[in-house]
Order: structure tokens, then sequence, then C-alpha cells
């Protein structure tokens, strides 16, 4: 499997592309962390755009909607889409591994505390020597 640079994977984050790139295909992708971040990523730079274009377009009410829109619209709305497939992928987890069922897994970053290590679909990383039934 090809090792992306880091430039490409804050890229990839920053696109929040639906589906994960080809390097991604043993890990999950996605976090909750990665999601807000990329958040905050677009609508600072949104923010700041529309900050030195507003020089050049005055304080008109049309501008500062637009502006608004473009929050929503290319900030907010794409990072809560991806939250949505990533809680699929969750609930994916939780139903069809063993590692969903595991008291050491959490969801949060898809990841199991014990090995620190991701989980994926396949079978668990410990081979189920650390499972534990959630309390
Ligand atoms: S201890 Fe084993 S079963 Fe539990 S989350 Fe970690 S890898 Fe999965």
């Amino acid at each position: 499997m090809r090792q992306p640079s880091k430039a490409e994977q804050i890229l990839d984050l920053f696109l929040l592309r639906t589906t994960p790139p080809e390097y991604a295909e043993e890990q999950p992708y996605y976090t909750t962390g990665s999601i807000v971040a990329a958040a905050l990523i677009r609508v600072a730079l949104i923010g700041t755009a529309a900050t030195i274009l507003n020089v050049s377009y005055g304080s008109t009410t049309w501008w500062w909607t637009a502006v608004l829109f473009a929050f929503w619209g290319l900030g907010v709305y794409p990072a809560w889409v991806q939250y949505q497939r990533f809680n699929d992928a969750v609930e994916q987890l939780h139903i069809d591994t063993l590692c969903g069922q595991c008291r050491h897994f959490n969801p949060t970053n898809q990841l199991c505390m014990i090995l620190d290590v991701h989980v994926t679909t396949e079978a668990p990383p410990c081979e189920g020597e650390g499972w534990e039934p959630k309390g």
C-alpha cells in the first residue's frame, strides 16, 4: 500500500471526500476530530476570504448573506454529511465486529484503547484475547 505524504493527508481531510482514498482501506479514515478540524479550517478560510474581499465589496447585506450561506454550504454542511457517514461506519462496526461489543473499543476514533490501533471490519487486532463485554 502506498504511503501518502503529510500534505496529501491534510488535503484529503480538508476536502472531506465522501469516499476514502486508496491508502485508507485498512483503517478508518475520518474521525470526529478530523471532521471538526476540517470544518473549522474551512470556516476560518471562508471568514478570512470574506473579510479580505469585504474591502472590495463593502458591507452590503447581500454580501454578508452570501458569506453566511458559504459558511453553511462550504464549511458546515460537508462536515455534517461526513459526520453522518462516520456515525454509520461506527454503527456498522458495533453490529459487525467483535470489537464493537468490547468495552475497550472507543467509537469516537474507532480505536482499541488497549492496543492503540484502529479497528476495521476485519478480525479484532487482539485476535479476541483482550475482548471483554461492555459493562
Ligand atoms: S481488546 Fe480486542 S476485541 Fe477489544 S477492542 Fe481491542 S482488539 Fe477489539
